[in-house]
């Protein structure tokens, strides 16, 4: 039965989500349905200036990808609707006017000029102009708590530009409860009145913000750290319109891999690993930033490592499956302190998926990669191939690099190792072992190792001296899983060829 827990995630349109909104995402995902609840996607757009047009798309593209879709949203049961809050925008003129009315919000008429001026006032003395309870009143500022009734109707009515702030409550402590840090206590007469309805007719994020969670009704607003310093206004708000106030919850910044500062949009490109989890195209510049899906990440292993970056289980227990997390993931179990982010640690966890997946995934998704190079082989070879290399691999993007011997006559050889490994003597004895070779019927990994290992300890000399320069001529180098599986693979006539092709090449 679906609870009454309700959370959303509620990004701002503004460009590709960073990780970090990917891990609230999938936080507040997995809180939701580990409470039976709904998880909600609401576009949060009411800042035309920084809206990029094919950023909602990424974003529901992002979360398909993960696996961690929401309930409603966007074109999605829309009881709550509509999602997107430029499509709410007439809405919000009402809830801002009921603070006017109730004496917890005021107009405010000060033209950019003059709150431009008081700022450049205060600095030249050393201070920070802050629009709050020492000078609301003062009669330098303009606003309806100066102003008589009649002044700011007709200012209204000629058209002045006004926006609308919070009166924030002077000399009171307010005690805050989040989640994840506790009691926190604030004192207003630290916060400035911030603005709950702009000039141009939009509200801004807070009162949009509270206004939604509100009406979709929210039980829980699961978020990061960075909207920590809003928490008062948004607890004041709740306090203002009379409503019930969600629980809060503020998750810890990613920070860079050296631990300090936050992980940022442009440190991907700077340090050399993803930092979004699809990749993006610039509308402007064209500019592409790499993503985790198109660097061969696993969805699973990328969300798995998400859910560590902030969170732990207590046990040590680190892979996960997604319905693993949903189980045990906890808020009181996220820490207060920032998660540093580990690209290597990011495919260790690859890497462990990359072993757990079956034989047949990982062949399907290999296929595609070799139809490209213009290969066609029967799934079961490609199949066996997969089981003989997926362990020395962290990516699907490795599988050819790995493989490549298996579908393909080697052209060239690791130079290095042949001046080593191919010594005068070597092609008289690559000879012999050719005619060796040709006589086994059994062609199984088993018996061509039995009758060559046999082969060359009757002739009383190293393994090495044949095996190197045999695996030079089958694989081009000194690299790939067990020799004789190679040969039982490819067949008694390819590798008679390659045999000779590094006897006439070396
Ligand atoms: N629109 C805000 C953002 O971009 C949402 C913050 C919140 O969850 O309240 O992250």
């Amino acid at each position: 039965m679906e609870s009454n827990v309700r959370v959303r995630f509620a990004p701002s349109p503004t460009g590709p989500l960073h990780i970090g909104g990917v891990r609230t995402a999938l936080y507040n995902y997995l809180f939701a349905k580990k409470h039976n609840g709904t998880f909600i996607l609401r576009i949060e757009d009411t800042d035309q200036t920084r809206y990029v047009a094919n950023a909602e798309q990424y974003i529901i593209d992002a979360l398909d990808w993960c696996t961690i879709p929401f309930d409603e949203g966007p074109g999605k049961n829309e009881k709550f609707g509509p999602y997107r809050q430029s499509e709410r925008k007439e809405l919000y003129k009402k809830y801002a006017d009921v603070l006017v009315e109730t004496g917890w919000a005021y107009y405010a008429f000060d033209t950019s000029e003059q709150l431009d001026s008081h700022r450049k006032g205060h600095e030249a003395e050393g201070k920070t102009f802050i629009y709050n309870w020492h000078n609301r009143e003062k009669g330098r500022l303009v606003n309806s708590l100066v102003l008589s009734d009649d002044d700011v109707q007709n200012r209204i009515n000629a058209g002045d530009k006004f926006v609308i702030r919070f009166k924030t409550p002077q000399d009171e402590t307010l005690i805050l409860e989040d989640e994840i840090r506790g009691t926190i206590k604030i004192d207003t007469n630290t916060l400035d009145d911030k603005i709950l309805f702009k000039s141009d007719g939009m509200p801004t994020y807070h009162l949009a913000n509270i206004v939604d969670d509100h009406l979709m009704e929210i039980s829980h607003v699961i978020r990061g750290e960075e909207w920590l310093p809003s928490l008062p206004l948004h607890s004041l708000l709740y306090r203002a319109f009379g409503w019930e106030s969600p629980k809060f919850a503020h998750l810890p910044l990613i920070l860079k891999p050296i631990g300090k500062g936050k992980l940022s949009k442009r440190d991907g490109d700077k340090l050399g690993f993803p930092v979004f989890p699809l990749e993006y195209t610039n509308e402007v510049t064209g500019d592409v930033s790499r993503g985790y899906k198109e660097d061969g990440y696993f969805a699973d292993a990328f969300i798995n490592m998400l859910a560590f970056l902030g969170w732990n289980p207590g046990t040590e227990q680190e892979i996960f499956s997604l319905e693993e997390l949903v189980e045990t993931f906890d808020l009181k179990r996220v820490s207060k302190s920032g998660a540093k982010f580990s690209p290597d640690k990011t495919k260790w966890f690859n890497q462990q998926y990359m072993q757990q997946k079956s034989d047949k995934e990982l062949t399907d998704l290999f296929l595609p990669i070799l139809t490209e190079k213009g290969i066609s082989k029967d799934s079961d070879f490609v199949l066996k191939v997969v089981a003989l290399i997926k362990e020395r691999a962290v990516f699907i993007n490795d599988f050819w690099e790995l493989s490549s011997f298996f579908f393909e006559t080697p052209t060239e050889y690791d130079t290095k190792n042949v001046k080593k490994n191919w010594k005068p003597e070597t092609g008289s004895l690559m000879n012999e072992l050719i005619d060796v070779i040709k006589d086994i019927d059994d062609f199984s990994s088993e018996n061509t190792e039995k009758v060559i290992k046999e082969w060359i300890s009757g002739k009383e000399i190293g393994f090495g001296k044949v095996m190197q320069p045999l695996r030079l001529s089958l694989v081009g180098k000194l690299a790939g899983p067990h020799l004789f599986d190679i040969i039982s693979m490819i067949g008694k006539e390819e590798t008679v060829k390659r045999i000779q092709n590094a006897i006439k090449t070396l």
